[in-house]
Parts: C-alpha cells; structure tokens; sequence
C-alpha cells in the first residue's frame, strides 16, 4: 500500500520508477525505430507512422511525434538509446534537435556531436547550444495572428534583456498570478499599469453598494436580451469607461463576470474580433 510508505521509501519508490520509466522509454524508442525501417504503418494501411502511433497505438498526437523524433535520431546514432535510458536526454531534447535538423542540413556526424554537447543540459540550455552551433537565424519580427473566437496568437522575440525582467516580474508576480503562464502575467501587469494610470477611485463602499443592487453577472446578450446571471467572480465594471469620462457613480458602475468584463474590456480596447 502506497499510503503506508514511510518518506524515505515513497522517495526511493518514485526514484526507481523514474528509471525504470526511462528504461522503458527507450525500450519503445528502438521499437518504433524499427516499425519505422520496415514501414510497418502501411501493413495497417496508415500513411505514416504518426497517424499508426496514435490511432493504431493509442499515442496523443504530440507524445507521438516525440517518439517518432527520438526513434529517427536513434537510427543516427546508436548511442542515444542509453542517454535516453540514463535520463541524459529526454524527449523534449530530442524533438528540439530535430526541429533543428529540419530547418537546417546537417551532416549525421554533426548530429552525434550535438547530441553529445547537450546530454545532462536542461531543454532551455540545449536551445542555446543547438541555435550557437547550427548557427540558426534570429528570429525577431512579431507574427500575430487573430482568431476565431477574439484571442490573439503571437509569435515575439525578446532581447535577452527583456527576458530577463520579464522572468524578474513573473518571480515577483507568482504569488499574485499563482501561474507561469506568460498571458496571465502580461494581463495582470497591464491591468495594474491601467489601473495605475486611469484609477479605480471607485470607493470600497460604492462597490458594495453595486454588488448588493446587482448581485450577478449583468451581461444582456444582444440578441436574446438574456442576463448572464453569473456569481462567480464578479467584478465592477464601468458602464461608460473611465478614459471616456465615465464616473464612479453608482448609475454607471455593474456587476460582471470575469469572462463578460474581459469580453467588454477588449471590445473597448479596440481589439477586432475576426468572425
Ligand atoms: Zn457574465
């Protein structure tokens, strides 16, 4: 029984499965490797390996990829299969070479030379070192793509200056945002600078006064008039916005969801949603 476990052995216990889940990994790796050589997938009349690993092997389509990017590096080097097993490498490390080596030719000894530079690195130094020795582009331009449903995907390259204050205020946020998630901590650092510069004056006795008037979530739906009625973490919201001239008067001031209030937010700040 697991719950018997005294700490030490619970710790021993998690420490010999990790390797013998490594030893396994590696175990599956050469597998695939070799379903790969004979192409086994076409037997299962699949197209390619990936679409055998997960539909045939019950594999997630990014678990499955990784193993495929492991096993086609093994065929390169023989070696790696006992860097996986040790946990000198892992998957994310071997899917990083591999994007690589697809953006870049490369020879296979290149390829046994990376893969040696960056046994025992973590993934964010294997980065460094594969981009400095494949001598990759520096990406720098900012792709933003707007979607469907109004958010934003954004594709930004930060100086290693601006990186490091980020990383800085996500140290001093954690607490604060509870999260790693870049999003949330630019939200929350931009909801503290427009707070900063356009002021909640709103008294902590109004906004009780709303919240009894409201109670709910008082977002009508445009076409069926329907309140959302949500209770679950409400916010004040200003009818007319402050930087439009809106007061911190009652008659201006409802209740609203978090979802409501950050869908009128961005409405407000402009941002298109594409239909
Ligand atoms: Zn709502």
């Amino acid at each position: 029984m697991i719950s018997k476990l005294n700490n030490k052995e619970l710790d021993q216990k998690i420490k010999s499965l990790a390797r013998a889940e490594n030893r396994l990994l590696a175990i599956v790796i050469e597998h695939i490797k070799e379903a790969d050589r004979r192409r086994l997938y076409l037997d299962f009349n699949y197209p390619n390996l990936y679409d055998y690993l997960v539909k045939e092997c019950g594999y997630p389509g990014g678990s499955a990829q990784r193993r495929i990017d492991a096993a086609r590096l093994l065929a390169v080097e023989p070696k790696l299969k006992a860097k996986i097993e040790s946990g000198e490498i892992n998957l994310s490390q071997t899917t990083l070479l591999q994007k690589a080596f697809r953006a870049k030719k490369v020879t296979p000894e290149e390829k046994r030379s990376l893969i040696a530079k960056i046994c025992d690195r973590t993934v964010t130094e294997s980065q460094v070192i594969i981009s400095k020795e494949l001598d990759l582009k520096i990406k720098a331009t900012t792709k933003e793509t707007h979607q469907k449903d109004g958010s934003v995907r954004l594709e930004v390259t930060f100086t290693r200056e601006e990186w490091e204050s980020l990383q800085k205020a996500k140290d001093l946020a954690s607490n604060a945002t509870q999260t790693n998630d870049l999003p949330t901590l630019i939200k929350y650092l931009s909801d503290k600078f427009i707070k900063q510069k356009v002021g909640s004056t709103a008294t902590v006795a109004v906004k009780k006064q709303v919240l009894q008037r409201d109670q709910c979530c008082q977002h009508k739906d445009p076409h069926t008039q329907r309140l959302c009625g949500s209770r679950w973490n409400l916010h004040i919201d200003h009818i007319k916005p402050k930087w439009a001239g809106g007061t911190d008067d009652i008659e201006n001031l409802r209740v609203l969801c978090q979802k409501h209030n950050h869908c009128i937010y961005r409405q407000q700040s402009g941002v298109r949603f594409s239909s």
